[in-house]
């Protein structure tokens, strides 16, 4: 463990204890809090896209305000920045990035990937998001297509609703649940069957 490391951590304990002295957090909110990040997934972010592929009321419900959309699917919201939905459509392809930390949407999408928090992806994404989806995930966005790169803050997360792939007519919302990929949710890659 490094000096900072340790600083780091006597820190986050003072802070802590601080909190709870002044009654502003208590240490079971603060389990609670974790017990949901802890049990949060990528799974969950699927479930909103599959619904707003079926149902075009509650896609515009969650276009709107995407903490609402979550908390009618059950996931706990409740203390979390708001959360913003991007939706893909022909003319345009979402990409989110947080270029200052790692802000990423965890109640809906789980704990981020690794490559979300790197420096390279934090600045190719916005200096060259073309050409960061090609050479890493081989998502090739056309020409015709604009990519606007959206910025996670603490104030504001963001997610993707990708577009529905060809080729699911029918399906139901658990089928379509099951080919919703973190990336697709980031921008990263595109779902596909
Ligand atoms: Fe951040």
């Amino acid at each position: 463990m490094t000096i900072l490391e340790t600083g780091g951590e006597r820190l986050l304990a003072a802070v802590r204890a601080l909190l709870e002295q002044k009654g502003i957090v208590s240490t079971n909110e603060i389990m609670e809090r974790m017990a949901i990040t802890d049990s949060a997934s990528p799974g969950q972010g699927a479930r909103m896209v599959a619904k707003a592929w079926v149902d075009p009321a509650y896609r515009a419900r969650m276009l709107e305000d995407g903490t609402k959309a979550a908390e009618e699917l059950g996931i706990p919201m409740r203390g979390m920045p708001p959360l913003g939905v991007l939706e893909n459509t022909a003319e345009v392809h979402h990409l989110v990035v947080c270029t200052l930390c790692s802000c990423y949407p965890r109640a809906v999408l789980g704990y981020p990937p690794l490559w979300y928090k790197s420096a390279g992806y934090r600045a190719r994404a916005v200096r060259d998001p073309r050409e960061l989806l090609a050479s890493e995930w081989k998502t090739f966005i056309p020409d015709s297509v604009k990519v606007r790169v959206v910025d996670s803050t603490a104030d504001y997360r963001w997610m993707v609703l990708p577009e529905r792939p060809s080729g699911t007519d029918g399906w139901d919302e658990a089928r379509l649940a099951g080919i919703v990929r973190v990336g697709d949710m980031i921008g990263v890659t595109v779902p596909g069957v």
